[in-house]
């Protein structure tokens, strides 16, 4: 059994592996993917000190970072599920896709999310060539331009109101005929000037010319009308969903389906905590999961120290 099983390996996994490994315990790390969204990212530009990397370098220098350290590192493998201890210090299981089935002291559980996607032919082509999901990331790669925001939630008409600030125009998307954001994020967008809103539009297609993004293309819902847009960029802004279906019924979840996390990255159930962009922080980043994913870490080791293993 180990000491502490990490589930997940993105930066927060990464970061709690090393944590973990460096107190000098059994640590484990199962991941279905190493390396996480890293891998499908192409620039990063705010990995503090680092001015600009590429997602796959990066997930090559995670996985490098943890194999300096004795963790047994279990690719490709999906956590299908857990059970918690039947008694305070006792092993908790985590069930892999394959049968097999794993059992810790402690558990980390990192399985990160995934950007919603729209589903309209250009989308994937084009993605990481103009289809962006990460206004923090990507906003500042279209200074000047003129883009395009899918989605009139919180998160779209955040992200329209801040690259407003960054590019020429932002064009803003919704499919219902209203704005479901917050009624002072939905003002505060209306006042600004390089801000167009179309409601009751579905997209229908990512246009590109075989290298980048030159448009996109939306169905009027009303009168059932074909339009095309000019633009540089597409951010989609319809959801991010972490992946936690796995966990429903045993871990505490937020209505988005969030681990719900103390300060200490501790979840609802004890020797299981939690880090990076499967749960309720706030803003999901690299650096911000790396740091989480060592607190989980820290607060695991707290708790192995604390409870005797029965
Ligand atoms: P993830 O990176 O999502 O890693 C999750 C890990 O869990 C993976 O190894 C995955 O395979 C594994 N996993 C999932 N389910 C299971 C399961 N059931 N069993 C076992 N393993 C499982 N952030 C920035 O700071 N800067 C950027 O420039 C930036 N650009 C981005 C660009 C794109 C295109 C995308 C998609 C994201 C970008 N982000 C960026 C966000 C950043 O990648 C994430 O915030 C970060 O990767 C989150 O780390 P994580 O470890 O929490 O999760």
């Amino acid at each position: 059994a180990f000491d502490v099983l990490v589930v997940g390996g993105g930066p927060a996994g990464s970061a709690a592996a090393i944590y973990a490994a460096r107190k000098g315990i059994r640590t484990g790390v199962a991941a279905e993917r190493f390396g996480g969204q890293v891998l499908d990212t192409l620039s990063i530009e705010n990995f503090i000190s680092v001015n600009h990397t590429e997602g796959p370098k990066l997930a090559n220098a995670l996985e490098n970072h943890v194999r300096d350290y004795d963790v047994d590192i279990m690719n490709l493998q999906r956590a299908t599920k857990l059970i918690p201890a039947s008694e305070p210090g006792g092993l908790v299981e985590v069930e892999l896709e394959n049968g097999a089935s794993l059992k810790s002291r402690a558990v980390v559980l990192s399985t990160g999310a995934r950007w919603r996607q729209m589903n309209v032919p250009g989308e994937n082509e084009y993605r990481n060539k103009g289809v962006a999901y990460c206004p923090h990331c990507d906003g500042p790669l279209f200074k000047g331009k003129r883009v395009a925001v899918i989605g009139g939630g919180n998160s779209g008409v955040e992200a329209a109101i801040d690259l407003a600030g960054i590019v020429a125009h932002v064009t803003l998307i919704e499919f219902d005929s209203k704005l479901r954001a917050d009624e002072v994020l939905q003002r505060k967008l209306r006042s600004l000037p390089n801000v167009d809103i179309i409601t009751s539009a579905c997209t229908t297609q990512v246009l590109g010319d075989g290298q980048r993004v030159t448009g996109l293309s939306y169905r009027d819902r009303g009168d059932d009308s074909q339009h095309e847009l000019q633009l540089e960029g597409i951010f989609v802004q319809i959801g991010l969903l972490p992946n936690t279906e796995w966990l429903k019924g045993t871990v505490a979840l937020s209505p988005r389906g969030e681990i719900v996390i103390d300060e200490r990255g501790q979840t609802s159930v004890p020797g299981v905590f939690a880090a990076g962009d499967c749960t309720t922080v706030p803003y999901k980043q690299i650096v911000i999961a790396m740091g989480a994913g060592s607190t989980a870490a820290l607060s695991a080791f707290d708790y192995l120290i604390r409870t005797s293993s029965p």
